[in-house]
């Protein structure tokens, strides 16, 4: 196993027990990974129709497990985000028929659950957002509600909050919600971000250039791929060895600094996790 002498956190990914699963948490190990933040699966991957919170259980539950198996390979640990896909409000507007508000009331008690899990120490973060094309006025409304309600019980909870947002550089909107729930703003962090963005903390996407541009600016940033482990997609998203070889990258270029920012500090400042002092659990 490479040792690149520093704690390296993919921020987000995703793990299928019956795709790849622990293969994939293997393949990150060995190219130098230690810690990972495993985000559930959109529940309808499962083939589940939610009806009610309680329908998100078995989904978290998975992604629990997934996280305890990961931790066993891991020379650092796992930890995982529960929350609701906002593309979920798609899915029960378009599909099932329910009124944009009726939607934002089902992921709103979905959010419940997982903010549960997370006052059981069973998460980190809570994951939420808002769709990422275009949608009605209601749908885009009933899913700030949604991201607000998030953002209420993350504070409550002490947690973390991960969306999943249109592309933008600015969520200062966000921020302005999180503040008023009591969250600070630099607890929420934008997935799938490019190199820059005013409002919140950025999780960066493992591209070369998104990642040069996080160095420049210098705020606090997260590295993440988004690896889905889906078969059906094989090569739609960065696979797991992509944070560790970018990590790699950036140390040859003697960019020590910008590591140890989106790998010990922003993890701490964000999470409360110390990635250094797990190294050896
Ligand atoms: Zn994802």
């Amino acid at each position: 196993m490479t040792d690149l002498g520093t704690p390296v956190l993919d921020n987000h990914l995703h793990l299928d027990a019956d795709n790849r699963g622990i293969d994939a948490v293997e393949d990150f190990a060995h190219l130098g990974g230690t810690h990972l933040l495993v985000v559930n699966k959109p529940s309808w991957h499962h083939g589940i129709e939610a009806d009610e919170g309680a329908d998100f259980r078995p989904v978290f539950e998975e992604t629990i497990d997934l996280v305890e198996r990961a931790s066993e390979v891991l020379p650092g640990r796992a930890w995982p985000v529960l929350g609701v896909h906002p593309g979920l409000i798609s899915r029960l507007v378009d599909d099932r028929g329910f009124a944009p508000e009726e939607a934002g009331e089902l992921m709103r008690a979905g959010i419940d659950v997982a903010a549960e899990y997370a006052s059981d120490g069973h998460a980190v973060a809570l994951k939420s957002g808002r769709p990422h094309y275009d949608v009605s006025d209601a749908v885009w409304e009933a899913s700030n509600e949604v991201i607000r309600h998030a953002c209420t019980r993350a504070a409550e909870t002490g947690v973390a909050l991960q969306l999943h947002t249109e592309s933008t550089e600015d969520l200062t909107d966000v921020a302005e919600w999180a503040e008023a729930a009591g969250l600070p703003p630099e607890r929420v962090v934008k997935h799938y971000a490019s190199g820059e963005l005013d409002g919140v903390t950025k999780s960066v996407m493992c591209d070369k250039e998104y990642l040069e541009t996080a160095v420049e600016v210098g705020e606090p940033f997260l590295m993440e791929t988004d690896f889905v482990d889906d078969a059906d997609r094989p090569g739609a998203v960065m696979g797991p060895k992509t944070v560790p070889r970018r990590v790699r990258w950036l140390q040859e270029q003697g960019h020590d600094d910008a590591v140890r920012l989106a790998h010990v500090e922003t993890p701490e400042a964000v999470y409360g996790i110390d990635t250094r002092g797990t190294l050896d659990e």
